[in-house]
């Protein structure tokens, strides 16, 4: 299996004339957890996006763990072991909690069934029969990445996991983040604020008028004043 679970090389991408992303480069490495930072309309959900074949990449190349996928369908770059988790998130509100992770359950390697979410994230399990439609922000977040777990993902796109949630909920996330890697997953997740990354990644991004300017280990990135005053909210 190849070193590097997501390579994004020189992609251009567009809406409609408007160009978003000017070549950008992205490694993700295997077993890292590595955010994308940058602010309000840097590109970082169309760096999800395209990784994701949900916008198309006019050029450069999507590689996940070494297979050519760009241009593919974003079912079949799922199937290539990527999962994604959109900024908005999308829970079935009138179907139970359990309901929502049987609509994301996909069989293979992984392994993963509704029992292990349910080991891994108890709280999960403690609402098992209540409507979507009925969990708080973060419940529903929690939810909208369990979900995209049944699919057996190897690598995991967060597009910004804690935008608008209070900070104990924040919390969570950043702990569900961890335990994903635990699990033995690659994350790639877009944040704009820089201590909730340094708290959560190992590896950072910075990405701003659909460019990566730097990218290295967190600590360098975050403790970067020029970077983090001109590109970064504190
Ligand atoms: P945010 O934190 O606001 O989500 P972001 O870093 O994720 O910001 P993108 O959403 O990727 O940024 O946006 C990158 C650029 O593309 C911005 O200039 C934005 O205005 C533009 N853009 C994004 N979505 C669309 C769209 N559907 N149609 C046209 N332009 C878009």
């Amino acid at each position: 299996m190849s070193e590097i679970a997501l390579r994004l090389s020189g992609i251009d991408a567009f809406y409609g004339a408007a160009q978003a992303l000017f070549g950008l480069e992205l490694d993700v490495p295997r077993g890292s957890i590595t955010v994308l930072l940058g602010r309000n309309g840097a590109g970082k959900s169309t760096t999800l996006k395209a990784a994701m074949g949900l916008v198309a990449v006019r050029s450069g190349t999507v590689q996940v763990d070494g297979a050519d996928v760009t241009g593919a369908p974003p079912y079949r770059i799922s199937r290539a072991g990527l999962g994604y988790v959109p900024e908005t998130r999308r829970v079935f509100a009138d179907l139970t909690v359990d309901e929502n992770l049987m609509v994301g359950e996909r069989a293979g390697p992984g392994g993963w069934n509704r029992e292990r979410v349910f080991d891994l994230f108890p709280a999960l399990a403690g609402m098992r029969d209540r409507l979507g439609g009925q969990l708080s922000g973060g419940e529903q977040q929690m939810l909208t990445i369990a979900r995209t777990l049944m699919g057996n993902p190897r690598t995991m796109l967060l597009d910004e996991p804690s935008e608008g949630l209070a900070p104990v909920v924040v919390e969570q996330i950043a702990a569900t983040v961890t335990t994903l890697a635990r699990e033995g997953l690659t994350v790639l997740l877009s944040e704009q604020n820089v201590r909730f990354a340094a708290h959560v990644a190992d590896r950072a991004a910075v990405i701003e008028r659909g460019r990566i300017l730097v990218e290295g280990p967190i600590a360098e990135i975050a403790a970067d004043d020029a970077v983090r005053d001109a590109y970064l909210t504190p």
